[in-house]
């Protein structure tokens, strides 16, 4: 009796953490319960029924502000809540904690996300951005909450302004304060209201424009050789990256290979079988998981798809 009371106890926080995220503007979806993964099915599991019976909705687009519709979730089961960060119009940085790992050289004597950034700050001349709403996270981390620019459009990025500092923004989700993992609860540090982001990171994270359509144009069979080299030297540079540099140096290789796929360069089943078989080698170690290294694959060659490169000149219309 007292066990099931404390679960619906917990399962209505967790519904009123969801509903008052709505209230504030956030488009909420639900997470495994204690965890971080999304509850809702993915798209290897879409049974093809109700709001996937077009086609398969991802939580970003089923992520909801919706009382009706988020009562419903969470009187199923107490899910954690998450926040999908593009539709919301939030870009948070996330700051992970060092927990113990080396930094790499250039940022010797940093603990983490938090000394990183403000490295980051100094150096651009710019006071620390921490006036805003801000979560610390169950694993020792920060979220800095900001609403978004309206243009540029800023995806989550993984690594990017410097080490152990992700963004989340278009096509990324985060955990909201309330929500608990085994490690301990997402709490509200500074409960201010969420600050614009700072000019200087929305410049850092602009990325770069696309370029021109035909870019030092070579004969087909110099590009190829061209482009061979090219995977041979991203994949080395996976395959030898060192402890905290992997995720970073795998999107990099996958944002590389991705702009040749969008360009028509190489096939996107090579791409992503040389960039997986290459990160192979880190699986297992420290926090490296299968999972995060298909997740960094996929979303550093989606990167790369959008901002082609070609190499070959390509003869007659397109
Ligand atoms: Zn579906």
């Amino acid at each position: 009796m007292a066990m099931s009371l404390s679960r619906l106890t917990e399962r209505t926080r967790l519904m009123r953490v969801a509903l008052a995220a709505a209230h504030d503007g956030y488009f909420v979806f639900p997470l495994r319960p204690n965890g971080k993964a999304p509850a809702l099915h993915g798209e290897s599991r879409c049974p093809g029924l109700g709001v996937c019976s077009a086609v398969h909705q991802g939580w970003e687009q089923r992520a909801s502000r919706n009382p009706e519709q988020i009562r419903q979730w969470w009187t199923a089961r107490s899910y954690n809540v998450g926040i999908s960060t593009g539709p919301s119009g939030l870009l948070v940085i996330d700051l992970d904690d060092a927990r113990g790992d080396t930094p790499p050289p250039q940022w010797a004597g940093t603990r983490g996300g938090q000394d990183v950034l403000a490295r980051l700050a100094d150096a651009a001349n710019q006071p620390y951005p921490g006036d805003t709403y801000t979560v610390a996270t169950a694993t020792g981390g920060r979220h800095l909450y900001f609403r978004a620019p309206a243009d540029p459009v800023l995806r989550s990025t993984v690594g990017k302004l410097g080490w152990r500092i992700d963004t989340r923004g278009v096509g990324g989700y985060v955990v909201a304060a309330g929500s608990v993992r085994p490690e301990g609860r997402y709490q509200v540090v500074q409960d201010l209201p969420v600050a614009p982001l700072p000019q200087w990171l929305v410049t850092a994270l602009t990325p770069p424009p696309p370029p021109e359509p035909v870019e030092r144009a070579l004969p087909a069979k110099r590009a190829s050789a061209y482009v061979a080299a090219i995977v041979a030297s991203e994949t080395d540079a996976v395959a030898h990256a060192t402890t905290g540099t992997r995720r970073n140096t795998l999107l990099h290789a996958a944002n590389t290979l991705g702009r040749l796929v969008g360009g028509g360069e190489l096939d996107e089943h090579t791409a992503r079988t040389e960039l997986l078989a290459a990160a192979e080698i880190h699986i297992g170690h420290q926090d490296f998981t299968h999972v995060e290294a298909v997740r960094t694959v996929e979303d550093g060659l989606a990167w790369g798809i959008n901002h082609p490169r070609r190499i070959t000149a390509h003869n007659g219309p397109m």
